[in-house]
């Protein structure tokens, strides 16, 4: 293809589309140019930058005729910040937008026109829902700075405030930031590998009010510790855990293998609807309990429980879905790859006296066709696999012996569209796709599907 824009020229553009990522997408004579901050309708002024054979990327210089739909941002580190790529959109608009991605998805991908879309559950107040804060702390001019990356860098965004993150974390996070050279820890550096302080994790159960504090050092001494307590402890007087982390490598991961008590106990506690779950420093555990709530009801619905099934549960994590479903189950075996998360699922279980649910470590991959070929049957299999999909495996092993129900979750639209496309070609009727809007303002989207077998 022969085209006309080059890298540097300034061009007047319309906005056609918008990518899943955010990006707004503008045709120059059939070429697209993707442009971080633009919304589709609107007529902007560009800088084109780097052009590639078929497609290329362009700076937004100024909005020359706005989308109705456009806001101005509440965050004034929206435009640098990695962490939201929607805050420039009206919220109702990102789930239109939310819903529109997984369509696309299912039409492209999985040749699923006819199957139902309904509009996104979003929430009534989409600000400081999140549970969960990992902060990078750095050294900038003799300075601390902290707060979150610039988008595919690890440059960090200072900042006091987040307004999806809980008013405790951004109290702790600006605190610790002022004081902690007057405790005389120093911040890490990436780059240098030196310093103390590599994050601050905060995380809170959202039914409980319980706080845990994780202070990620680059070294398991930690003299000023006493004070480190004083100090947290003076801003979050309830707190109910302080944890140290000692990562000591030269890495991007955030934990790493040592986690010390500090002060308090070494879990918190969190509910989602009537289910008590304990929550360690490193447990996966969603990040927006309101929606986790209305996602896992969506999920139980579709599964359509009246208590004699047999449920599995894979990919479960600490088994969140298996023991909110358990009481209108029978049985739920959960299946999961993290041994830890699997001793965290059976915990919670006993705390609840739960009996009737199964834990096993492994892949679902290989552990659910060895259930089958042990002999046992599943009248309904819920899937929540990572942004990768289900497995070829296991996929196979559903078609092979075809449960009534599948109850598919999913944090990616694409590959969700793809695995719909390959249990349809089997034999299954994907009957509708409810999306749940896990993370307003970010361009992610989590959607639970309802298979059934067709007659
Ligand atoms: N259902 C849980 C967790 C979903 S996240 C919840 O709602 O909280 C996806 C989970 O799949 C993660 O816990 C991850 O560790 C696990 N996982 C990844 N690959 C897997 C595999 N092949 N088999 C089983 N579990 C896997």
């Amino acid at each position: 293809m022969s085209f006309t824009v080059h890298r540097n020229e300034c061009l007047t553009v319309f906005v056609e589309d918008l990518t899943h990522d955010g990006s707004g997408v503008a045709k120059v004579e059939g070429y697209p140019l993707f442009i971080p901050g633009a919304l589709p309708g609107e007529e902007v002024k560009i800088q084109v930058g780097k052009t590639l054979k078929n497609y290329g990327f362009a700076r937004l210089l100024n909005v020359i005729k706005a989308s109705p739909d456009r806001v101005k941002p509440p965050c004034h580190v929206f435009s640098e910040c990695g962490g939201c790529q929607m805050q420039h959109l009206s919220y109702e608009a990102q789930l239109v937008q939310k819903r529109k991605t997984v369509r696309d998805a299912l039409d492209r991908i999985g040749k699923l026109p006819d199957v139902p879309v309904h509009p996104v559950k979003g929430m009534a107040n989409p600000w400081r829902y999140r549970n969960k804060s990992q902060i990078p702390f750095g050294e900038r001019d003799g300075e601390v700075v902290s707060g979150f990356y610039k988008s595919r860098t690890h440059d960090i965004v200072d900042t006091d405030v987040c307004l999806i993150q809980s008013h405790e974390a951004d109290d702790l996070m600006t605190m610790l930031k002022y004081e902690l050279h007057a405790l005389g820890i120093d911040a890490y550096d990436e780059k240098t590998h030196l310093g103390m302080l590599r994050h601050l994790i905060v995380r809170k159960g959202h039914a409980t009010g319980e706080l845990m504090v994780i202070l990620v050092t680059r070294k398991k001494k930690f003299t000023q510790q006493d004070e480190a307590i004083k100090l947290i402890k003076r801003f979050a007087p309830d707190v109910t855990s302080i944890m140290q982390n000692v990562n000591t490598e030269k890495t991007n991961v955030i934990f790493g293998d040592e986690t010390i008590l500090l002060y308090g106990k070494p879990v918190i506690v969190d509910s989602i609807g009537n289910i008590d779950f304990e929550i360690s420093a490193r447990s996966f555990y969603q990040v927006n309990p309101v929606q986790t709530e209305v996602l896992y009801r969506q999920a139980l619905d579709y599964a359509q429980l009246t208590g004699s099934e047999t449920v599995i549960d894979a990919y479960c994590g600490i088994g969140t879905i298996s023991l909110f479903i358990a009481q209108k189950a029978k049985e739920v075996y959960g299946v999961e790859i993290v041994p830890q998360a699997i001793e965290d699922a059976k915990r919670n279980a006993e705390l609840n006296g739960i009996t009737n649910t199964y834990f096993e470590a492994g892949a679902a991959e290989v552990v659910i066709p060895k259930w089958y070929k042990d002999g046992k049957r599943f009248d309904v299999l819920v899937v929540d696999p990572p942004r990768k999909g289900c497995d070829e495996e296991l996929l196979k092993t559903i078609l092979e012996y075809k449960p009534k129900r599948v109850v598919y979750v999913s944090c990616n639209p694409a590959t969700l569209a793809r695995d719909l496309r390959i249990l349809e070609d089997g034999g299954y009727r994907t009957q509708e796709v409810q999306p749940v809007d896990m993370f307003p303002h970010s361009s992610h989207v989590e959607c639970c599907a309802f298979l059934e077998l067709s007659k």
